[in-house]
């Protein structure tokens, strides 16, 4: 027999439902507003979790179990895996009271499994503001003048709350690698960072009603550069400036030479068949005496590319800015090898006479604390370091034949500034800023010029 709802149900029922809707509510603010997943290993087919206390998993049909200790996940059909060896279907939610390891890295929140093409994708679902806790030592170093952190943290924390949903096909809002923001969790902790990100929470910056785009580089090499050069689009805040200060960084005077036939081969990779090279010039500079556009010449015609894009084409490790001179494509003589290239910008050792050299310096106190600490930590870099010593104590800019005399032969050299794209902050600028007693607000207005800094949460 069907009996008619009384009005009581219904509106016990219309409760019910309304909480619901609240809770979900809820639930999608806190998701859009301040968590994030962010994927740690995608297609995976097997893979431990591991927690220093009980582990609890839900998966897609409801179903939950615990389990402790290292647990095993293995899938060989779609949307199933096994976990140790109890079936579940994905997506799976790992929890536990305790930051949970993913092959041996933790990482605070929780972990959910995601079904892929090949297997699963390991995500880490945590708040933005846990997730600065896991990013900011991997951009800028502790040491520095607090202020700078604070505009890294805000920088990270706009770039991040934009670019959420950038990987969405694959189950979450960013990677964990350069391609998004690197992420470490726990492991890249840091008490002066936390007090950065603490310091400055929920703050961001927006140009009109959204959020700002706030790319950053390491140095700018003395003025930064306009978006519309290096990519596309008419960010009127992205414009190229002089830095207020003169600063040094371990980058600010760099030196790359590259084999001709390297190059032709890397042109031709990305389909500019020139044919051999036989000339580069830079066609258009910006304000600031950046490279906009190179032309190049070759046996087989001649084509003039965005400088930004020749870097990338290049090797953006090698070519670490477009601010940069060109001193001359070498003549034909023996044909040095890429691994050639390799060695003369990053000579692994020192001779002799040039370790006395740079001994004598470093007791002349021509270091900082950090570069000190960085030649230790990357004792091939030495070479590099002395070779800025040596600028600064001479007080010129360019004497740089020193270490690559013969290098120039079928080669392209050139001498450059600065490292990354330009755009945006530069972090040793904002390091300069700071220690000349600019506050983080100070330093991400003059970047970021006619955006404004929001709190929001
Ligand atoms: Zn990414």
């Amino acid at each position: 027999m069907r009996k008619e709802p009384n009005l009581f149900k219904v509106c016990i029922l219309s409760l019910v439902f309304a909480f619901i809707v609240g809770l979900v509510g809820i639930e999608t603010a806190w998701a859009t507003g301040t968590s994030l997943k962010i994927g740690l290993a995608t297609n995976q087919r097997t893979g431990y979790v591991f927690s220093k206390s009980m582990l609890y998993f839900k998966d897609a049909s409801g179903k939950s179990f615990k389990a402790s200790g290292k647990v095993l996940l293995k899938t060989n059909s779609p949307k199933k895996i096994y976990v140790n060896d109890k079936s579940a279907t994905l997506p799976l939610a790992i929890t536990s009271k305790t930051p949970i390891y993913w092959e041996n890295r933790p990482y605070r929140g929780w972990l959910q499994i995601y079904p892929s093409s090949q297997g699963f994708n390991v995500i880490n679902v945590i708040s933005v503001e846990q997730y600065l806790r896991g990013v900011l030592k991997m951009e800028v170093n502790p040491a520095w003048q607090m202020e700078a952190l604070k505009a890294q943290a805000v920088v990270a924390r706009t770039y991040a709350l934009r670019n959420k949903g950038k990987h969405s096909s694959q189950g979450f809002d960013l990677c964990a690698l350069p391609h998004c923001q690197v992420y470490r969790g726990i492991n890249a902790e840091d008490p002066k960072l936390d007090r950065a990100i603490t310091s400055t929470k929920g703050l961001v910056l927006y140009y009109g009603s959204k959020l700002a785009v706030t790319p950053y580089h390491s140095d700018s090499g003395g003025y930064t550069a306009n978006v519309w050069d290096v990519w596309s689009g008419n960010i009127p805040y992205l414009k190229a400036q002089k830095e207020p200060f003169s600063y040094v960084s371990p980058y600010s005077n760099w030196r790359a030479v590259i084999p001709l036939g390297e190059l032709e081969s890397k042109l031709k990779k990305n389909g500019i068949n020139l044919g051999k090279i036989q000339r580069i010039t830079i066609a258009k500079r910006d304000e600031g005496g950046r490279a906009v556009s190179i032309l190049i010449e070759g046996t087989g015609g001649r084509k003039t590319i965005k400088a930004s894009k020749f870097r990338m084409i290049a090797g953006s490790d090698k070519i670490r800015s477009t601010n940069f001179e060109i001193k001359g494509v070498g003549k034909n003589r023996s044909t040095p090898t890429g691994r050639l290239s390799n060695q003369l910008s990053e000579e692994a050792v020192l001779n002799d006479h040039d370790g006395k050299l740079l001994s004598s310096l470093v007791k002349e106190g021509v270091f900082s604390t950090e570069e000190l600490m960085d030649m230790l930590v990357h004792p091939e870099r030495k070479p590099h370091y002395l070779r800025v010593a040596l600028q600064r104590q001479s007080g010129t800019k360019s004497k740089t034949s020193y270490y690559f005399a013969s290098s120039n032969d079928n080669a392209l050299v050139l001498e450059g500034r600065g490292w990354g794209h330009g755009v945006g902050m530069s972090q040793w600028g904002a390091k300069s800023m700071a220690e000349h007693g600019w506050d983080f607000k100070k330093i991400l207005m003059y970047y970021y010029p006619g955006t404004k800094l929001k709190k929001i949460y």
